[in-house]
C-alpha cells in the first residue's frame, strides 16, 4: 500500500513525510482493516513531525480523524463495507482505575493513534475494533473526517461544563473547535455569548449566530451559565471565570496553557463556580458527536489534499492557509452517497 511515512531520523522541515510503498499492516487479535477513504490532518500531526511531541516509534504513519471501510476483521457492529471513524484514541487498557471508573479518556495507558500506533495517512489502517466509531448513514466521508478530532473534543467540552438546553454560554476563543461548538449551542437553543480576538472570528461568530460578540477585552453584558475557553492563555480564563453565576462552571479546552494568573478567590470562585479542564475523549463523545453531526447536517468547509502532498497538507496547517480543514483524500467510498461524484476542492458549511 502507499502510505506517508514520519521517519524521526531523517525527517527534515517542509519533507517531514515520505511517500512510500510498504507492505499492507497485519492484523492482531481485535483489529480490523480498514480501506482508508479519508484522513483529517491535526494541529497535533504537525507536533508529532516538528518532534515537539518526543517520537515514540522510529517510524510512524501520521493521522487519527480517519474514515475508513471495513475490508478485513469485520464485527457484528461494524459489517464488511462499512464506514467508520477513529480518532486520536485508538485505545485503552480498560482496567485501569479510570477505565473501570468510566473515565477512559483519562486511562493510564492509551494507545494515540498516529503517534504511539499507525494512522491514516495511508491506503489502509489496522485499527482497534472496538475504537472504531461506526460512521453514521448520511455523514459522507469527507465531512466526518475534521470532526473527529476538534469536533469531538469541542463537543466534550460542552459536556464537561455541563450545558444544558436554554441556557446562557460563553465561547472564549473562537477558532475550527469553537466554530462547530456554537452550531450544537444553536441546536440547544442556548444563548451564545463569544468573546475573541480578530475581527475575522467575531465576523464568523455572528454568522453563525452568536446572540453577542465582543473583542478580548470586553465583558457579556449578562453573567454566564457556562463558558469554555479555548485559547491557550491563563488570562482568559480568569475572563471566562469573571463572567460566570455562582454555581457556574469554566470548561479549559485546551493542552496547555500560558502562566495561570493569580485571581480573587472570593469574588471568582466562591459561591461554588468551577473550575475544569478537558482531556481526550471517549467512545461514547465520538458517537454521540457523530450522530449530532449528522442530524445537524454539519458540512465543514475542507481543503482537499492527496496522499501525495500530504507534506502541502501539514504546511497548509502550520501557516494556516488551509481553505478549511486540510483533509487527506484516498479514495472514493464504495457506494457511499459520494461515489461516481468528483470531488469538489472545498466543500462549504
Ligand atoms: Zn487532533
Ligand atoms: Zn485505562
Amino acid at each position: 500500500m502507499r502510505a506517508a511515512v514520519f521517519d524521526s531520523a531523517t525527517a527534515a522541515p517542509g519533507v517531514w513525510l515520505s511517500i512510500e510503498e510498504i507492505p499492507r499492516p497485519q492484523l492482531q487479535p481485535g483489529e480490523l482493516l480498514l480501506r482508508v477513504l479519508a484522513c483529517g490532518v491535526c494541529r497535533t500531526d504537525l507536533h508529532i513531525v516538528e518532534r515537539d511531541l518526543p517520537p515514540l516509534l522510529p517510524r510512524v504513519i501520521p493521522g487519527h480523524q480517519i474514515v475508513g471501510e471495513v475490508v478485513e476483521g469485520a464485527t457484528e457492529m461494524l459489517p464488511l463495507g462499512a464506514r467508520a471513524g477513529v480518532s486520536w484514541i485508538g485505545g485503552v487498557d480498560g482496567d485501569c482505575w479510570f477505565c473501570r471508573h468510566g473515565m477512559e479518556n483519562l486511562c493510564d495507558h492509551p494507545v494515540f493513534t498516529g503517534y504511539s500506533v499507525h494512522g491514516g495517512y495511508a491506503q489502509f489502517a489496522a485499527v482497534r475494533a472496538d475504537f472504531a466509531n461506526p460512521l453514521p448513514t448520511g455523514l459522507d466521508a469527507m465531512a466526518a473526517a475534521p470532526l473527529l478530532c476538534a469536533g469531538v473534543i469541542g463537543f466534550r467540552s460542552l459536556r464537561v461544563a455541563g450545558v444544558e438546553r436554554g441556557e446562557r454560554v460563553g465561547l472564549y476563543g473562537f477558532g475550527s473547535s469553537a466554530s462547530l461548538a456554537i452550531r450544537v449551542l444553536r441546536a440547544w437553543d442556548c444563548e451564545i455569548y463569544v468573546v475573541t480576538r480578530g475581527e475575522a472570528h467575531r465576523k464568523a461568530a455572528e454568522s453563525l449566530g452568536a446572540t453577542w460578540v465582543g473583542d478580548e477585552d470586553a465583558k457579556p453584558p449578562v453573567a454566564l451559565d457556562r463558558a469554555i475557553t479555548f485559547a491557550p492563555a491563563g488570562k482568559v480564563v480568569v475572563d471566562a471565570l469573571s463572567a460566570l453565576r455562582k454555581g457556574g462552571v469554566v470548561a479549559i479546552n485546551a493542552i496547555h496553557l500560558d502562566q495561570m494568573p493569580a485571581f480573587d478567590y472570593d469574588r471568582l470562585l466562591w459561591g461554588e463556580r468551577q473550575l475544569r479542564s478537558v482531556a481526550n475523549m471517549t467512545r461514547q463523545d465520538a458517537r454521540d458527536f457523530l450522530a449530532l453531526a449528522r442530524d445537524l447536517n454539519f458540512r465543514p468547509a475542507v481543503q482537499v489534499f492527496s496522499l501525495d502532498e500530504a507534506n502541502h497538507a501539514l504546511e497548509a496547517v502550520q501557516h494556516e492557509t488551509a481553505d478549511g480543514s486540510a483533509v487527506i483524500v484516498l479514495q472514493q467510498a464504495s457506494g457511499s452517497e459520494n461515489a461516481g461524484k468528483s470531488s469538489p476542492a472545498t466543500l462549504e458549511l
